[in-house]
């Protein structure tokens, strides 16, 4: 089978973890891959997983098979290099989505690509594009709208997206779930090239919620800065352990497996 990754000229190792596609990639080749698909004139979805979005898919079969039919699944948190590591399939490296959403709108100024920005609060996206304009002058921003992730809004929101004229990146921040699903009702009827979810990136970028330091993300606790910045998070948060025991049984089966055959 040729995958997506495969017709754009990239071969990449992936895993299972949990049932969920992650593909071992760098910061560097993500955004490469992410150019190809810009410029393959197909549409081409990146997702981004983390130990809360593999729980959320394990109990869904239609995020599941959004997130496995990406064109690429950047291993975004901590946890999943740990449960790589306990699959016996380790990771290189994790690639953060707001990393990569930065490289994609630096490389989107340098070679003159179009960016909308969909979702988040009501004048955050906006806030977040003039941020960006700010880093980069000769960045072109499409537009930006608030809009909504109900699919009854989806017509209203594709009309918007067709005023503002060629789109080639759009970053959707409707939060994990939401926003692939948008991406996956609505990026081909729009033949939009490239698609990322983007969680939280708009709220960072306007300054409206900080990130966590380089220090803190490196040290893989990005996760505590965030409960710490915003509580409420800690029920969605229970389903950090609850991801390492399933990878810790999991892992132990896949050993137990393999002794039986050897
Ligand atoms: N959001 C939105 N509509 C919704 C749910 C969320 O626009 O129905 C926005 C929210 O304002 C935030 C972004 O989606 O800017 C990401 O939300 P969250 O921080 O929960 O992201 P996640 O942790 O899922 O990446």
């Amino acid at each position: 089978m040729t995958t997506p990754l495969g017709q754009l000229g990239f071969a990449v190792r992936s895993i299972d973890i949990l049932g969920i596609r992650v593909d071992d990639v760098t910061l560097d080749e993500a955004a490469a891959i992410g150019d190809a698909a810009i410029r393959s004139g197909q549409s081409h979805r990146i997702v981004t997983p983390n130990a809360e979005i593999v729980m959320a898919a394990r109990q869904d079969d239609d995020f599941r098979r959004i997130l496995n039919d990406s064109t690429l699944a950047i291993p975004d948190g901590a946890g999943l290099l740990l449960a790589g590591r306990l699959l016996g399939s380790p990771l290189r490296v994790q690639v953060a989505g707001t990393d990569l959403a930065e490289r994609i709108a630096t490389l989107s100024a340098a070679k003159g690509y179009r960016l909308f920005l969909l979702g988040a609060a009501p004048g955050i996206a906006d806030l977040a594009a003039s941020r960006l304009v700010g880093l980069h002058r000769d960045l072109e921003i499409a537009g930006t709208y608030a809009g909504s992730a109900e699919p009854v809004a989806d017509v209203d929101t594709r009309a918007r997206l067709r005023a503002a004229g060629r789109i080639d990146v759009l970053f959707v921040a409707f939060g994990a779930g939401k926003q692939e699903a948008w991406i996956a009702r609505n990026q081909a009827i729009l033949g939009i090239p490239l698609a990322i979810g983007v969680g939280g990136v708009f709220d960072f970028w306007s300054g409206r919620v900080p990130r966590a330091p380089l220090r803190i993300r490196r040290a893989g606790f990005d996760w505590l800065f965030r409960l710490v910045v915003q509580p409420w998070r800690w029920r969605r948060q229970l389903a950090l352990p609850r991801f390492m025991i399933a990878a810790v049984v999991e892992g132990l089966e896949r050993s137990r497996r393999s002794a039986g055959e050897s």
